[in-house]
């Protein structure tokens, strides 16, 4: 499969790894917002987070953990973003599932996302339409 974390995990390309263990692997992302910014990703190739299974994206959130207080101490980060992009829509480059941890400073100023402001009502309707896809 031609996937630049999948060779990564085999260790065809190199990458400056910082945890492993039997399923998840995690580097440093060659271009960082800041530095010490980790992929997180599982050594099964999923397309993206959603594609992923269940007891995967449990496991892997608690290595997101485990891996981002490590980063945090070592750059003495500030704060931490956890960013899953899903989809090329979403900025998605990479389609192998994988969690950023993303080392954060107060001094960085960065603001991560423009808000919008819902119309009358709207907020409702939205919430019912979503709460309604998840009862069955
Ligand atoms: P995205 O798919 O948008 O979540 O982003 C993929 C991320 O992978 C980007 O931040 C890239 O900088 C990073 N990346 C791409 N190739 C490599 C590589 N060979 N080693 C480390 N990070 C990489
Ligand atoms: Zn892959």
């Amino acid at each position: 499969m031609d996937c630049i974390f999948c060779k990564i995990i085999k260790g065809e390309i190199p990458a400056a790894k910082i945890y492993e263990d039997n399923n998840f692997l995690a580097f440093l992302d060659i271009s960082p917002v800041n530095k010490g910014h980790t992929l997180v990703v599982p050594k099964e190739h999923y397309e993206n987070l959603m594609e992923t299974p269940d007891e995967l994206v449990r496991d892997l959130w608690v290595v997101v953990k485990k891996v981002a207080l490590a980063v945090k101490k070592t750059v003495k980060a500030d704060g931490l973003n956890f960013c899953a992009n899903n989809g090329q829509a979403a900025g998605q480059i990479i389609f192998h599932t994988h969690i950023h941890v993303i080392p954060r400073f107060t001094s960085d100023h960065f603001k991560n996302w423009p808000n919008q402001k819902y119309n009358n009502g709207e907020i409702e309707k939205v919430a019912e339409e979503i709460g309604k896809k998840l009862k069955n």
